[in-house]
């Protein structure tokens, strides 16, 4: 018989384009769930984060932030930072272009996960915050 397990945690992060490998936190999250095979996902509550999956090294940490300056650049005209006296539209449109969340199979215990391949949350607001994610586990 199925069951869900659910667990929230919590990040520090600098903002700008900020990539954070959340990898062992999902992994600790399945371990507590003692649901061996099903579904992973991982969903950040906040609409200037992203959660994807990546390789995660410097160089790769660094083309994320020019590649993001290149899909929304931080000084452009946007209508949400004229009506709301905002600074981040930037930020909220690199991250729907991602995504909030990510499913991952999990299969005899393991997360499917490629031998590079780690979870990342990805945060594109203009300062540091702390941000909130859940992993919930759908399996038996
Ligand atoms: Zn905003």
């Amino acid at each position: 018989m199925s069951r869900t397990f659910a667990r929230r945690f919590q990040v520090a992060t600098t903002g700008h384009d900020q990539m954070v490998d959340i990898t062992a936190q999902v992994r600790e999250a399945v371990t507590n769930s003692g649901i061996r095979d099903g579904l992973v996902c991982v969903f950040v509550a906040h609409s200037t984060a992203a959660v994807s999956v990546s390789e995660y090294e410097s160089g790769l940490v660094e083309d994320v932030r020019l590649t993001a300056e290149r899909i929304a650049p931080a000084r452009a005209d946007y209508a949400h930072n004229r009506l709301n006296a905002d600074d981040n539209a930037h930020s909220h449109l690199r991250a729907l272009v991602i995504g909030p969340s990510v499913t991952v199979p999990l299969v005899s215990g393991d997360l499917t996960l490629g031998t590079w391949q780690r979870i990342v949350l990805i945060d594109f607001d203009t300062h540091a915050r702390t941000r909130t994610f859940w992993v919930q586990v759908l399996g038996e």
